[in-house]
């Protein structure tokens, strides 16, 4: 095999013990590794009991995955994966962090990790294989405490002639993880977080506080080195010429683009998608409080991270950017258009392991709860209004250990919506901007003129995910079989090429001969799985193709200002949008693969579980 090796560590956390897990390449072939590699290990392991497996029970797999241009392609990234605590489907959660190089020079593709630890441990991993060990001083710890206690338990790594001459890499979770809250991340690097799908839960479920890796080994070898060694160049020829505006500003120039000219930036829990704060830029945030402008992931010349730093009151306030989402969500979608107050709510979601978008949304939505009398300050024990950074503070702690009402909101927006409707006997569901459990990305679809389509969300196999989102047609870079591929193979979106350039850098490191159409049938393959699994959903939250493939509510209310005021797709247009994509995938009118497509992409044994989707929906199979 070529560009993987066709091993996976799959470690035990009930019996304490790892072994190798063979994956033939037929396997990487079809379902090519990240995203689509875990899409197919869930379904082979738990595809036949999917309703009933408890995303934050034991049964669930935890799994950590490179991809066969993982090491190969610049910018290192790996995928986080499991059955979602957030969709009860699977989510490929991407994230730049060394760990991703390190897993594959010792020797595997990525790691199972199964079953569950009584007491919290870490996972060190090396080309000998996993040890468990305790991480009982570990537990508790933010990120900038746990990352200097690891280095210090691993010193001894270091001083017992493992080869080691740098500390390892890891990802980890915060308290936030721990308390089991469906809003945390796997972080990683202090600053970069896998957000979507809610894995901090599933890793904090697992009692599995860091995972921590060190190859000291080779690359998997390629097929054609000089044919790489020339992709190689040329991609990084054309990154740093191509990148050079986003390399300056990195993602934060959504902040006044995405907020001024799309005018598709959360604003108050998404009541307004326009502003022209001239506070509220990323000149602004650039003055105020970076302290460096290029910050790289590995092998990355793009460089799009920068540092932020506050002090205040005595303490120092670090993170990254803040990238355009956690800006957005954090500052924007909270009334708060202050750039040091965005930073320090940055910095406080990283150190707590929560995401900044998941977080910011059901920040929003609480506080339009309380502006709107449905909370009050009994319930938070401060006035939650817009703009309030103290009390979002703290309630953002309050979310991270689940204290009062912050218990009920680390369910997510959605968990959250539906609870307090039943409780308050009104629908507060219409407030919830959310899909399928996943709150939608900081990119709205109202105005038209950001580049999510009416469907995006609506149709996306991983809910409210903007870096996955649905759209036609299906064999372009705007459609979510193309970002399927790509957290498969698995390449940082932002240093993605042209189609039939990635073709090429695909068939030199693996020689797997692919064509265009080989690379969107793939993708299709792995949207394919991944919707049947969503579908299943359960336990304790189902969707229904017929009301749950829809775009928020708000999303319908027409814009009240900016460049595109009175917009909102119009709900039949959604529908029959939403049909020619499905008919363009090979599903049916609901969304539901065909008999035909599944003999097509060779996933004939999905009909299993196509026939209890059906069966559940009441429709005849
Ligand atoms: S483009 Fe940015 S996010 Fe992507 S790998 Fe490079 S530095 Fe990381």
């Amino acid at each position: 095999m070529f560009g993987v090796w066709g091993r996976i560590l799959d470690v035990d956390l009930d019996t304490n013990t790892s072994r190798i897990l063979d994956v033939p390449e037929e396997v990487f072939r079809k379902f090519v590794g990240g995203r689509g590699l875990a899409a197919w290990l869930l379904w082979d392991e738990l595809g036949d009991r999917w309703e009933s497996v408890d995303p934050l029970g034991p049964e669930n797999l935890l799994l950590v995955l490179t991809g066969p241009l993982t090491g190969y392609y610049p910018g290192a990234k790996l995928v986080v994966s499991g059955k979602s605590p957030q969709s009860n489907g699977v989510v490929g959660s991407t994230v730049s962090s060394e760990l991703a190089v390190d897993i594959k020079t010792a020797g595997y593709d990525g790691l199972i990790i199964r079953g569950a630890s009584e007491t919290p441990v870490y996972i060190y991993v090396d080309s000998h294989g996993a040890q468990i060990r305790d991480a009982s001083p570990l537990w508790g710890l933010g990120g900038l405490k746990l990352i200097a206690a690891l280095n210090h338990l691993l010193e001894s790594d270091l001083n017992a002639g493992r080869g080691l001459d740098v500390v390892p890499s890891y990802i980890y979770i915060g308290p936030a993880g721990e308390n089991l809250v469906r809003t945390s991340v796997v972080m990683s690097k202090l600053t970069h977080a896998a957000g979507y799908g809610g894995y901090g839960a599933l890793m904090g479920s697992k009692k599995v506080k860091a995972v921590v890796a060190k190859g000291s080994g080779p690359m998997p070898p390629v097929h054609d080195s000089e044919g790489f060694a020339r992709a190689w160049r040329e991609a990084l020829g054309e990154l740093c010429d191509r990148m050079r505006t986003f390399r300056y500003w990195g993602t934060t120039q959504g902040l006044w683009t995405t907020g001024y000219r799309t005018s598709s930036e959360p604003i108050k829990n998404w009541m307004e998608e326009w502003h022209n704060i001239r506070a509220f830029t990323h000149e602004v945030l650039e003055r105020k409080c970076w302290v460096r402008n290029l910050w790289s992931d590995w092998g990355c010349p793009t460089s799009c991270m920068k540092v932020s730093k506050v002090l205040d009151n005595g303490t120092t306030y670090v993170t990254d950017g803040p990238d355009y989402e956690m800006g957005a969500y954090l500052g924007s979608n909270l009334g708060v258009f202050d750039m040091p107050s965005v930073v320090k709510l940055s910095a406080l979601a990283d150190e707590l392991g929560l995401c900044g978008i998941q977080t910011g949304n059901v920040l929003g939505f609480a506080i339009e709860l309380f502006e709107r009398g449905y909370l009050s300050r009994v319930d938070v024990g401060c006035e939650l209004r817009w703009g309030n950074v103290e009390c979002v503070r703290k309630f953002m702690e309050d979310i991270a250990y689940r204290r009062g009402l912050g218990g009920l909101m680390a369910e997510g927006t959605y968990r959250a919506a539906l609870k307090l409707s039943t409780s308050k006997g009104v629908d507060l569901l219409k407030y919830a901007v959310q899909v399928k459990g996943i709150a939608v990305g900081a990119h709205g679809v109202r105005s038209g003129l950001d580049y999510p389509q009416k469907i995006a969300y609506a149709g996306s196999v991983q809910g409210g995910d903007h870096t996955s989102t649905a759209g036609t047609p299906v064999k372009s870079t705007e459609s979510e079989a193309f970002s399927a591929f790509l957290d498969s193979a698995v390449v940082c979106i932002f240093n993605t090429m042209e189609v039939e350039k990635l073709v090429t850098y695909m068939n030199v490191v693996t020689g797997w001969g692919l064509t265009e159409d080989d690379l969107y049938a793939s993708g299709v393959r792995i949207l394919t799985l991944q919707r049947v699994l969503l579908l299943l959903g359960g336990p304790d939250v189902f969707w229904d193709p017929r009301v749950h493939d829809d775009n928020p509510e708000r999303f319908y209310e027409p814009l009240p200002g900016g460049p595109k005021a009175g917009g909102a797709p119009r709900r039949e247009d959604v529908r029959i949008e939403l049909g020619r994509y499905y008919s363009e995938l090979g599903w049916d009118e609901l969304g539901i693969p065909k008999e035909e497509t599944l003999e097509r992409l060779g996933l004939v044994e999905l009909a299993r579980e196509i026939g209890r989707v059906k069966a559940r929906l009441g429709i005849n199979a």
